[in-house]
């Protein structure tokens, strides 16, 4: 029997980059998969066909992830398509970068918005779920930035800070009821969030990384399912940093 096994597992932001890696990584172990996306259609579609060729039930939903409505639309599906949520990974992320002096309200609130208050509701809905049950695990995708702040992303650095801290927070709440939760803080990993950056940035994000390369969706992915396997049962309310040693 493989680590995930009878789990099913919930994914926001799934359709690209490390949300696709979580995918196709909980199908591999075992897990059935049921994730978001915004407006990438097809790489859904084609994932999702992807990973349920491995055996496991795996489908994408189209839901804005700052959208309650939508989400609890979504989130009743899938508890009727896939039954109980037994995993839930809050992937989904954006930034909005520019100098503070320089940033603009509406880009402060966008990226509060998908950032910090899809993580608020999409976690209510799923804890209240997993409390009546008496167990689940929460994994939530921050970054290396809410541990350092990052020069043009104060509101980057403020939503994944904050989600930390969050974390800490329903794991002290959370832990009578049989929940774990847990944060990943990836460095600056291969996607097309860091394909926007220039090549002079990327060479100097490398120079600064003792391992001296970016990470891989893939070595994301392997700490998420960890953290949702047998093997983490008593970590809670930690910060799981896979950055290449970047900040330590
Ligand atoms: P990508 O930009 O490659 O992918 C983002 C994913 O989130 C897509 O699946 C996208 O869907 C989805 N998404 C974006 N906005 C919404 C929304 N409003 N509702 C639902 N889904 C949405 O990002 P990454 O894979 O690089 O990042 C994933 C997570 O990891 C983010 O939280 C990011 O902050 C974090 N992270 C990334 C790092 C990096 O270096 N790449 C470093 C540290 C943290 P669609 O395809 O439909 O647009």
């Amino acid at each position: 029997m493989k680590q995930l096994t009878k789990q099913v597992c919930f994914v926001t932001g799934g359709s690209r980059g490390i949300g696709r890696a979580i995918v196709t990584a909980m199908g591999e172990a075992g897990a059935d998969v049921a994730f978001t996306y915004q407006n990438s259609s097809a790489q859904a579609l084609a994932l999702a066909e992807e990973v349920s060729a491995k055996g496991v039930k795996c489908r994408g939903y189209q839901a804005d992830v700052a959208n309650t409505e939508q989400m609890q639309e979504v989130i009743k599906q899938v508890i009727a398509e896939f039954g109980h949520i037994t995993i839930l990974v809050n992937n989904a992320g954006i930034n909005r970068d520019k100098s503070f002096l320089k940033m603009t309200k509406p880009m402060w609130d966008e990226v509060m918005r998908v950032d910090l208050d899809g993580v608020f509701t999409t976690t209510q809905i799923i804890a209240k779920d997993m409390a009546e049950a008496g167990s689940g695990r929460i994994i939530n995708i921050s970054s290396i930035v809410g541990q350092t702040g990052n020069f043009g992303q104060a509101n980057y650095a403020a939503a994944k800070g904050a989600l930390i801290s969050f974390t800490e927070t329903l794991a002290r709440e959370l832990a009578a009821k049989g929940i774990n939760a847990n944060v990943v803080a990836p460095g600056f990993i291969d996607t097309d969030m860091t394909h926007r950056l220039t090549e002079a940035a990327l060479n100097q994000v490398k120079a600064m990384t003792p391992m001296g390369r970016l990470g891989k969706p893939q070595e994301i992915a392997d700490a998420v399912v960890f953290l949702a396997g047998p093997h983490s049962s008593y970590v809670t309310g930690q910060v799981l940093a896979v950055n290449g040693g970047m900040y330590m």
